[in-house]
């Protein structure tokens, strides 16, 4: 039974929202996080709580009927995608036209399916990005916290040289080199310690099972298993799942929000109202940016910024595939949890951060598979759609322009100089370079624009925005670290100048 009143209400359970429960709950403010996935914790038929990803079963993706995976063929034949029954599965895709968006769904957010990189941006670029935040706070304080709290660790460098799962690293290291370009290793939160476990057979296997996407069932320690634990350790934290926030408006102790509480069909089999002090909003980039300009534009929330639903990108994801000589295997074994990345961000031209894939197969398919991240100047805007009470993404395919030919300079000199070429059958429509979906949404409620430079709402008091939608759509690495960090920062700040005052 739903609490009708809550001191402080967190929705969502992703990064932001994580961080948010976790410091409120120290502060000893008794606080309600609404998720509207579910608890991911309780093993299906299998044994297993997530399904794997090459098998996905109704575990996979939110209420769909057919998979919807990044990766849709392979030779040009849909073997990847299968027929599911619908469920509240842990990977949704939201669609807008020309862009797709993948999140997670369920306690934990993003970290359930993300890739675990955990990559502290450049002190330069996230100064350009974010200039009103102090850096030397950041970099001294708020990142080491974050990334400590994150549990996040680095691969051993004499194991990542010698064992058969990383081969395909080593070969895009290879490739970059011969183009004098440079790799970094990026640091993760899946436990290495863990991983050569598995690999020596002692641990079961996840990561080197070709697990990600659809969850890991071992080895990653996503947010359940790090703040929002924490939280939950401190007695004061209570967590509903299946409660998804429809509406936002003001009242007398606040503000109340509407939850529909759905059942695993998906159906809503009750509408509650809830009222809180303090509402901190962590639904992610899309589900917070729709909630306020959804408030906005129905007049519950008539004062809220004209800039929400503005400055949204995709972080300028592309993905891109390359076929290697069969003389340069990648190997049939491969990681899922990303370790290196090809460094050229610093060109001057296309400045591009691509992460070394995993493509797990099972089987030699000599591909190499990058994420490119690309400094990509274009923005979106989201529009409410009043009929199907929705935000809609304002995105053209031509925006892509600038990260499709930062990726193609890129990619295009290491084919030339290792004589490969692009592989076109792995995205659909016959294309070298996908650039219709990202993992990487940010924006739609900027910090210091629809936000003050601490994320509390503009307009009306007692709302904040913790996640992604603050960055301001581009950030030069995967995010989760830096909106970690970034909350962290905030919810210092409104824990005592808002909270504590009280
Ligand atoms: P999220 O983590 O998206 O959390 C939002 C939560 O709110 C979700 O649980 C959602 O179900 C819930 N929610 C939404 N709307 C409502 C509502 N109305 N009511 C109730 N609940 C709601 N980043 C990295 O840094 N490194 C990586 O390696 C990496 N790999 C990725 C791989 C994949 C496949 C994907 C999809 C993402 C990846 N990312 C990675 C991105 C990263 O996961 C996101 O940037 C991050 O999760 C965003 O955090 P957030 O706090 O903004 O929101």
């Amino acid at each position: 039974p739903a609490a009708d009143h809550a001191p402080a209400l967190v929705i969502g359970s992703g990064y932001g929202a994580a961080v948010a429960a976790l410091r409120l709950a120290r502060a000893g403010v008794r606080t309600v996080v609404l998720e509207m996935g579910r608890l991911w914790e309780t093993p299906g038929p299998d044994g297993k709580v997530f399904c794997r990803t090459i098998a996905p079963d109704h575990r996979s993706m939110w209420f769909r009927t057919r998979t919807e995976a990044p990766l849709a063929t392979f030779l040009w034949l849909d073997v990847v995608n299968r027929n599911i029954s619908p469920y509240p599965g842990v990977l949704d895709r939201i669609d807008y036209g020309d862009m797709a968006v993948y999140v997670g769904r369920g306690v934990g957010g993003g970290s359930l399916v993300n890739g675990g990189m955990a990559v502290t941006p450049p002190r330069s670029y996230f100064s350009e990005v974010l200039p009103q935040v102090d850096a030397d706070a950041m970099y001294g304080t708020y990142f080491p916290r974050a990334r400590s709290a994150l549990g996040v660790n680095s691969i051993d460098r004499a194991w990542f040289e010698s064992t058969p799962w990383y081969r395909y690293s080593r070969v895009s290291r290879a490739h970059a080199a011969r183009a004098g370009i440079g790799t970094v290793f990026v640091p993760n939160v899946y436990d290495f310690d863990h991983m050569r476990r598995e690999a020596a057979g002692t641990a079961p296997k996840s990561a080197l099972a070709g697990e990600v996407l659809y969850g890991n069932n071992h080895g990653k320690r996503s947010l359940d298993k790090t703040y929002l634990a924490a939280a939950l350790a401190t007695g004061l934290v209570t967590v509903e799942t299946l409660s998804r926030v429809r509406a936002v408006r003001p009242h007398a102790r606040g503000h109340v929000v509407t939850v529909e509480r759905l059942d695993l069909r998906g159906r809503v089999r009750a509408t509650d109202e809830i009222t809180t002090s303090r509402l901190f909003l962590g639904a992610g980039s899309l589900g917070t940016t729709e909630l306020l300009l959804r408030a906005r534009e129905t007049g519950a929330l008539p004062d809220l910024s004209p800039e929400v639903g503005r400055g949204w990108g995709h972080n300028g994801n592309v993905m891109a595939a390359r076929a290697n000589h069969v003389w340069d295997p990648v190997g049939a074994r491969q990681s899922t949890m990303p370790v290196l990345g090809i460094d050229d961000w610093n060109n001057p031209t296309h400045p591009v951060f691509a992460e070394v894939a995993p493509l797990p197969m099972g089987l030699e398919h000599w591909i190499s598979l990058y994420l490119a991240i690309t400094k990509n100047p274009e923005r979106g805007h989201f529009v409410y759609d009043a009929v199907r009470d929705r935000a809609r993404l304002r995105w053209s395919r031509d925006q892509n322009g600038p990260s499709v030919a930062a990726a193609r300079s890129l990619f295009g000199r290491l084919n030339r100089v290792n004589g490969t070429v692009y592989r076109h059958d792995l995205f659909g429509g016959n294309r070298a370079i996908a650039d219709d979906f990202t993992y990487h949404p940010l924006g739609g409620c900027v910090l210091g624009r629809a936000t003050d430079l601490y994320g509390r709402v503009r307009g009306h008091r007692g709302i904040y925005v913790v996640d992604g939608s603050l960055i301001p759509g581009s950030l030069g690495v995967n995010p989760f670290v830096t909106i970690t960090a970034l909350a962290e920062r905030n919810m210092e700040r409104i824990i005592r100048e808002d909270v504590l005052r009280d």
